[in-house]
């Protein structure tokens, strides 16, 4: 009989997982289910960057790489460093892997021991919790609801910062809050590390090019450059590009933690695909235009869904900055009745109500550890999400 691992007892099942299985099931069985879970933009990866990757095919790029990525691709990143972010990255301060998770899985195995903790303010990507145990650490999850726009205070990182701290992990624009600190919201936080020296700082820039209106994105690393020799600034061509599946991420940061990152990659992927190298080299280095056009769809969609969310009885949505989920409160609808007589007592309740009963699959915000809340990807069609807004309104509707 199988045993597994006990390094894998604290990990559980990811619910959004469970409520994509169930929706699909649904489906599969003809029920109309719309599914609004997905973490990935709808459409496809530009033409360039796969004649890019048929390229390389041909030119015979494919064989092992360099640990870390060619040299064409660290420096096709150092490149967006600079032109981005106006950060300055050495060869040997960037690497690339299996997707920024892969980033993310390497530096907590590559820094942490039992014990250690990563200060993650909540709501947050789920996989961020599973990572640091799986790494031995302990994820510590300080709440953020929509009264601080979900971004963490200084106060309460002070307030969280131990002697085993060896981390802060922020996001934005952030899964699933659609949330992104600028300068100014950093500004408080990085006087709190400096004050910290023995705390480091992980930035995940996955939906950097992913923002809305006035609001400017920044990376820790560039608002205080004090702060750089200990920030790990994290970020990948899945969500920008629309290349998800070609599993590329990247990252800057201090050489001694990148060389320790390159350790444990040496013994597991050894390095992304060679082909996906080429693809994402070509996606930083050719025409960026894509970005502007692609962000100019998100807003749209993103509006239709605030307004309607906003128009429900019971629910508040709250504007996001950037990456294309909502994460709305629904703590109105909470001790309400369904036809059925079913009270909704929880978030994840009033989720089931609306897959069981009105066929919208969403994820209840204690999946991604905060309560009540739940989050929407509009990422997919305008009329699949008008269709689900929709049935999502008759739904609240039609509780008393
Ligand atoms: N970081 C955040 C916040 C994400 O939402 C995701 C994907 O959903 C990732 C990182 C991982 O991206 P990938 O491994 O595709 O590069």
């Amino acid at each position: 009989q199988f045993r597994r691992a006990s390094r894998l007892d604290p990990i559980g099942v990811s619910e959004i997982l469970t409520i994509g299985a169930k929706a699909a099931g649904m489906k599969r069985q003809g029920a109309p289910v719309i599914i609004l879970g997905a973490g990935e933009p709808d459409f496809d990866t530009p033409d360039h960057i796969k004649e890019a990757a048929a390229a390389a095919m041909r030119a015979g790029e494919t064989k092992y790489t360099p640990l870390g990525g060619t040299l064409e691709l660290r420096l096709a990143v150092q490149a967006k460093f600079k032109r981005d972010n106006g950060l300055d990255y050495g060869l040997d301060e960037i690497t690339a892997g299996t997707g920024a998770k892969e980033i993310l899985f390497d530096a907590f195995m590559a820094s942490l021991d039992p014990g250690d903790e990563v200060i993650v303010p909540a709501p947050y990507w789920t996989s961020y919790s599973d990572i640091i145990r799986i790494a031995g650490g302990e994820p510590v999850l300080v709440p953020c609801g929509s009264n601080t726009g979900f971004r963490l205070t200084a106060e309460k990182l002070q307030a969280a910062i131990t002697p085993r701290t060896r981390w802060l992990l922020l996001n934005s624009p952030s899964n699933p809050a659609g949330a992104g600190y600028s300068a100014a919201d950093y500004r408080p936080l990085l006087e709190v590390l400096l004050r910290h020296p023995d705390v480091w700082l992980m930035a995940d820039d996955m939906y950097e090019h992913i923002t809305y209106g006035g609001f400017e994105f920044a990376t820790p690393a560039q608002v205080e450059p004090r702060l750089k020799e200990r920030v790990l600034t994290v970020n990948g061509v899945s969500k920008a590009y629309a290349m998800t599946g070609w599993r590329l991420g990247y990252a800057g940061g201090p050489k001694d933690l990148i060389a320790a990152m390159k350790v444990v990659q040496s013994q597991s992927t050894s390095h992304p695909s060679s082909i996906s190298q080429a693809a994402a080299a070509a996606a930083l280095n050719g025409p960026q235009e894509v970005l502007a056009e692609r962000r100019a769809g998100f807003q749209a969609r993103r509006d239709l869904v605030v307004e309607a969310l906003n128009g429900m009885d019971g629910i508040e949505c709250p504007v996001p900055e950037g990456a294309f989920y909502t994460f709305a409160d629904c703590a109105g609808v909470l001790g309400k009745r369904t036809p059925k007589g079913a009270v909704l007592e929880t978030d994840a309740d009033f989720c089931a109500y609306l897959l069981d009963c009105h066929h919208v699959a969403v994820v209840p915000g204690r999946a991604f550890g905060i309560s009540p809340y739940f989050r929407i990807s509009y990422a997919t069609s305008e009329t699949e999400l008008q269709e689900a807004l929709t049935r999502i309104a008759a739904a609240v509707a039609a509780l008393a």
